[in-house]
């Protein structure tokens, strides 16, 4: 139990020094754009990895009307992509939230293989990455993460610093079960919290 704590922290550690960017700059996406949102994948093959996410996506926001994909294909093929998502062997993080995120180039980088980053997801694959892309799109919809991190990167969920505003940059969601809460042991269920979904229905 120890270890699988121990793993858990320095997982979380690597994940929040990755995503101390995410809250630097927000702002919603024009109504126009969210739902008629372009996304695509600068990352080849993965094919069914990919089809996780966009099930996932669907799922949580597409049938809730909270956001409307209306078009997934290559980066080269679509040099007018709203999201950009490059899959990569590191922490998944987003470089800004919701409009900053704007045809910017590994805008959204999620990881399938868990090598390096968060490896006891290899043997979870699928829950992992619905999770995780279900949280990183609560980025992409302009949430930022509930936990404040602290100074250095390295936190633990011990005493944690729920976040109280909302800035003017980034909606922070601040109850305890959301999917943008770390500290949240099911934050990774790929499921969002009722909370989640009123706010998001009022970005
Ligand atoms: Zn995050």
């Amino acid at each position: 139990m120890l270890k699988k704590l121990c793993f858990f922290v320095s997982a979380l550690a690597l994940y929040v020094s990755g995503t101390v960017s995410t809250s630097a700059s927000a702002m919603a996406w024009p109504e126009g754009i969210r739902m008629n949102l372009k996304v695509c994948w600068a990352t080849s093959d993965f094919l069914e990895e990919k089809q996780w996410v966009i099930e996932a996506v669907e799922r949580e926001y597409g049938s809730r009307g909270l956001l409307r994909i209306t078009s997934w294909g290559d980066c080269e093929t679509m040099p007018d992509a709203n999201l950009r998502i490059t899959i990569a062997d590191q922490n998944a993080h987003t470089k800004g939230v919701g409009g900053a995120l704007d045809q910017v180039e590994h805008g959204l980088v999620l990881n399938f293989t868990f090598k390096n980053w968060s490896r006891s997801c290899k043997s979870k694959l699928r829950e992992c990455i619905d999770g995780i892309s279900v949280h990183e799109f609560g980025h992409v919809l302009g949430l930022a993460d509930t936990v404040i991190p602290s100074a250095d990167g390295s936190t633990s969920c011990e005493g944690i610093q729920i976040a109280e505003h909302n800035d003017a940059t980034a909606v922070v969601p601040t109850s305890f079960d959301s999917v943008m809460n770390y500290c949240n042991p099911v934050w990774r269920s790929g499921r969002l919290a009722p909370s989640d979904v009123e706010l998001l229905t009022r970005l």
